[in-house]
């Protein structure tokens, strides 16, 4: 294939590629998950507590925004693969909310010029920039991600699509510098960032299947994958002291992802090192930051046959679902050093942190000096209100 340019917001092709990820992955002694062994669904189910079981069905809707986002994100939970019920209308009708009803998705034959996996890669990397990802990768899809069993009604998953592509989008630099971490934009934050992914892996399966080949979208709201192995083996980021959750050298923490499976021949992406594994062993500021200390200050352990930081679930989802003061936590996402905005100082250092070992050692010093992760008031936009029994009123308690 001819050289192509990338869309990419960001210099991916600047970042080390190397053959394995920074951390340990035994694939031979990991056991696949079941989806409900999750946090929130435990939470959910009442195994921490009655208190958090009742919180669990407002702890997203209580604040009007999040609602909004997360309704809309459910919607898209329906769209994943091929819809049952197929378009039977005459196709000339015009398009109206009326007469919409899905459009059969898959080819019986597999569309012209797409066996080439080099170019597809290519092609699909750019029609995710053009859906408005802020970074991409591909993969063989680990069968060892793949969920055993489904929380939705706890079916057995039978998923066995060759590839996985990730989407990461970014949950915004100018909300993630005013926030405190865990106030009323906390979950919004997140659910931005979960209903962009979902709309962009639900149009790129339903695109891909209609070249002829099967796929499948996988995002926050209906999953059957679990995503940090895809994001390692995608060449996304690397793990990070947080615990499961892997670090984008661009977007650091501050990102979610959406996935989507498929036997589309494409070319895959190799794993990054740019340097995480040393900075989180020297930094460890979002463990000190973390209001419940649900994050290890301790080295990497071995869990299922991946290395890791340890982190406390529980504590974390209490927190997550519990908070009183806000809608959600993403505190450790807001005071890591790599959670900063793509301008020419902070590019800078950026690649001073990727390339020179002894920086690192100042990282988290320098960034405390000039008051990162504090919350910067005059960005600040969003109304603090809260949902209970039914009326949104000034919440009783504000974490800010
Ligand atoms: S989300 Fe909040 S509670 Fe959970 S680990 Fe991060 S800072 Fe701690
Ligand atoms: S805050 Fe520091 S230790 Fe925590 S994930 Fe970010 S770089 Fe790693």
């Amino acid at each position: 294939m001819k050289k192509k340019i990338s869309s990419s917001p960001y210099p991916d092709h600047i970042i080390k590629r190397v053959d394995r990820p920074t951390t340990i992955v035994e694939e031979g002694l990991i056991q696949k998950k079941d989806e409900r062994d999750g946090g929130f669904y435990k939470a959910s189910q009442g195994d921490y507590g009655e208190f958090l079981k009742n919180e669990y069905k407002r702890f997203v809707p209580k604040s009007p925004l999040s609602g909004a986002l997360v309704s809309m994100t459910g919607i898209l939970g329906h769209v994943v693969d091929t819809p049952k019920e197929e378009y039977k209308e005459n196709t000339n009708t015009a398009w109206s909310v009326s007469s919409w009803k899905p459009m059969p998705q898959i080819s019986i034959t597999q569309a012209p010029n797409t066996n080439d996996p080099e170019f597809m890669a290519y092609h699909i990397k750019e029609l995710a920039y053009f859906l408005k990802a802020d970074a991409v990768g591909i993969c063989k899809l680990p069968p060892y991600s793949v969920f055993t069993n489904s929380k939705s009604d706890g079916s057995k998953v039978e998923l066995n699509h060759k590839y996985a592509i990730a989407i990461l989008i970014d949950q915004g630099w100018n909300a993630a510098d005013a926030f405190n971490g865990s106030d009323w934009i906390s979950n919004s934050m997140s659910f931005v960032s979960y209903s962009t992914s979902a709309f962009i892996s639900c149009i790129m399966a339903d695109y891909i299947r209609r070249l002829g080949y099967p796929a499948r979208a996988h995002h926050a709201m209906n999953y059957q994958v679990v995503v940090p192995p895809i994001l390692l083996w995608a060449g996304l980021g690397e793990m990070c002291r947080i615990g499961d959750i892997v670090l984008n050298p661009f977007l650091g923490p501050r990102f979610k992802a959406a996935v989507i499976t498929t036997d589309l021949p494409l070319k895959i992406d190799k794993p990054i090192d740019f340097g995480l594994q040393d900075f989180c062993d020297k930094c460890r500021k979002c463990a000190r930051e973390c209001p419940v200390q649900a994050i290890s200050y301790d080295k990497k352990i071995m869990f299922n046959g991946y290395e890791k930081w340890d982190n406390n679930i529980e504590k974390c989802t209490s927190m997550r679902v519990g908070n009183q003061n806000g809608s959600g936590c993403g505190t450790c996402i807001k005071v890591c050093p790599w959670n900063k905005p793509y301008t020419p100082f902070h590019r800078m250092i950026n690649r001073v942190m990727r390339n020179v070992p002894l920086a690192r050692n100042f990282g988290a010093w320098a960034d405390d000096l000039f008051g990162y992760g504090k919350p910067n008031d005059k960005k600040k936009w969003w109304l603090d209100i809260e949902e209970r029994d039914g009326v949104f009123q000034i919440p009783k308690s504000k974490n800010n």
